[in-house]
């Protein structure tokens, strides 16, 4: 029988210890949160920690005693930062509101059908949604796919080089957008299903789909940047994690197995391979270095549709339908999770949603990192449509090392 992890992590910045302390007000008032390690860390937190009282009160007692005006803006200040002051984190990360206005698109740029539908419904995708059928591309439309994921490539590397402490995730989006539609590109995660930015910003706990806002970058966090375009009727879909400032060896190692978990499947794309197999090479890698493998997020076929067939699962013993013929078009992005050493195959892939229904974290708190690239499957093999003009991913040059 196993397990899971059920345990908290000390809310004190900067502390990772495993937390049984509860807040004795934050329990008075009937908050949910608030573990600490020890009495100290509880000590040292003390005054940012009582915002949450003073909020709460205010909330329950409208008439109640007069707040003084640095408290009060304190508080107001620290309720727009923070959308959801009551929401049970998962770590150390918040979310720094409010976000930046949504970002312009000249009119002459080709949009998607969800680029204007209010509840940014991709109708033509949902359409087909119910066909397992994968789309085997005539020459023409290989030729469209090359000439996006070339140009989502480029975008990525701008974004990629304006990494570093200090730079609002926000400000990356900006960079993102213009440079989107400086290539005649819609920024194809802007609006749809209501996406509000124009790319995916997944800082530390993050599995996926953060949304970019107001927070700084801080040394030691790692960054996924996730970039598609949309160009002349094609999506192309790409990221990677990068290092801000010197990280530790943990998340250099998650990084690192990340990386070559996407490569120990790609390297299996061939026609005839079946889609339900890249989420054993994935996971072998995974479990090899002592990490987890997310299992609610999943590679897509991409071409005319942002998401479509195939389905491809990161993890092992899957369901996934279809067999690689070329033509075939899609992403592998494995999301790969640190976990307890001696809790290594438990629970530990779990992701939960921020109250924003796009901020995927793990349930634990702990990083976790995502390589992906647009794969075309050809008549002997693969074609990276997505690949860097030196095949090498930026944590590697950040750390200076020998390509893989
Ligand atoms: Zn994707
Ligand atoms: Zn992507």
């Amino acid at each position: 029988m196993a397990d899971e992890y059920h345990g908290k992590t000390c809310a004190s910045p900067n502390c990772n210890k495993i937390a049984n302390l509860q807040c004795p007000t934050c329990l008075k008032l009937g908050l949910s949160g608030s573990f600490f390690c020890e009495q100290a860390c509880f000590k040292n937190a003390w005054k940012e920690h009582k915002k949450v009282h003073l909020k709460t009160e205010l909330k329950v007692n409208d008439t109640g005693e007069a707040l003084s005006g640095t408290q009060l803006s304190n508080l107001l200040l620290d309720t727009i930062q923070n959308p959801w002051p009551d929401f049970q984190y998962t770590g150390k990360l918040r979310p720094f509101y409010p976000l930046s206005k949504k970002r312009h698109v000249p009119a002459h740029i080709q949009r998607p059908d969800y680029a204007d539908q209010k509840e940014g419904l991709p109708l033509s995708e949902i359409t087909s949604k119910r066909s397992t059928q994968i789309v085997q591309l005539s020459p023409k439309e290989i030729e469209g796919m090359r000439v996006v994921c070339k140009l989502a490539r480029e975008v990525l590397d701008i974004v990629a080089k304006a990494v570093r402490p200090g730079i609002t995730t926000d400000e990356l989006d900006r960079i993102c957008h213009e440079a989107t539609i400086e290539r005649n590109c819609y920024p194809s995660p802007l609006n749809y299903y209501q996406f509000p930015k124009s790319c995916c910003t997944s800082v530390n706990e993050v599995v996926c789909h953060g949304i970019p806002d107001q927070r700084k970058l801080e040394e030691g966090d790692i960054v996924n940047l996730d970039v598609t375009c949309y160009y002349n009727g094609f999506h192309g879909d790409l990221n990677e994690t990068l290092f801000v400032g010197n990280v530790d060896e943990s998340s250099k190692h998650l990084v690192k197995t990340a990386y070559e978990s996407l490569i120990a499947a790609a390297n299996n794309i061939k026609p005839g391979a079946r889609y339900r197999d890249m989420g054993q090479h994935i996971q072998n890698v995974a479990h090899a270095n002592g990490c987890a493998v997310t299992r609610t997020y999943c590679g897509h076929g991409i071409h005319q549709l942002f998401h479509t067939a195939p389905n491809v699962p990161h993890y092992a013993k899957n369901k996934a339908v279809g067999i690689m013929k070329p033509g075939h078009v899609f992403t592998i992005e494995p999301m790969i999770n640190q976990v307890f050493e001696y809790k290594i195959f438990l629970g530990t892939w779990r992701d939960l949603l921020w109250p924003d229904n796009w901020t995927a974290v793990t349930q634990d708190g702990r990083r976790s990192a995502q390589f992906e690239q647009t794969y075309l499957v050809t008549e002997t093999g693969f074609e990276i449509l997505t690949a860097r003009k030196n095949n090498r991913p930026y944590f590697l040059d950040q750390l200076d090392e020998i390509p893989i």
